[in-house]
């Protein structure tokens, strides 16, 4: 048998131009490597109280209150930053920018994303998609939805489609109800490369 024949592949056409130069590939194709895939989820709850800008996604929006808290209180940044970390279970926000280092003293939260895209970069993920929910009495949000979705897509390195915010009210219930918090949720999902030889021993 000629060496040529030897290594003919299943589904391969030798009369063919095209397959005859796919005749000599390598025999472990790129079907050896796996898509892992990870989830995660984040959530942040802010106080409410004047004298503080309201910022959501990186975006300011007009009110006479905003949210408590060490940096710009963006909660829909937190909550995401903690739904990215947590899917590639690198931690929490509290750990990667303690809320008693002066260095995160009003930073806005659009630097923290920035930071968490690097960590994930840095460990082999890529970002698929990210999913948030705001939980706010007023103001309403939906004119503001676009441009917060565009400046995390940024952050993040993504392209629009890829992150979706939403808004709720708090139906006149709870804190949020009470127009006395602004909460965000967030799930988010990311993917990697992995050999497959490396996943049938992590397994075993
Ligand atoms: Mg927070």
């Amino acid at each position: 048998m000629k060496a040529a024949e030897h290594q003919v592949k299943p589904g391969i056409d030798i009369r063919s131009s095209r397959d005859k130069s796919r005749l000599h590939e390598p025999p472990h194709p790129p079907s050896e490597l796996l898509t892992s895939i990870r989830t995660g989820i984040g959530n942040d709850l802010h106080r409410l109280i004047p004298g503080r800008k309201l910022i959501l996604g990186g975006v300011r929006i007009p009110f006479a209150r905003g949210p408590a808290g060490h940096s710009d209180g963006d909660a829909l940044a937190h909550a995401i930053c903690d739904a990215l970390l947590g899917a590639a279970a690198l931690g929490d926000i509290g750990r990667h920018f303690p809320d008693t280092s002066p260095k995160w003293r009003g930073v806005s939260s659009l630097l923290f994303l920035r930071h968490v895209r690097k960590l994930l970069q840095h460990a082999g993920y890529a970002i698929v998609n990210v999913d948030a929910t705001v939980g706010l009495e007023r103001p309403r949000l939906f004119p503001h939805i676009p441009l917060m979705q565009k400046k995390l897509a940024q952050a993040l390195g993504l392209k629009a489609g890829q992150v979706s915010v939403k808004a709720k009210t708090g139906e006149g219930m709870d804190a949020l109800g009470r127009g006395e918090a602004v909460r965000a949720d967030a799930v988010a999902l990311i993917s990697k490369l992995v050999e497959k030889s490396r996943v049938e021993k992590s397994r075993s």
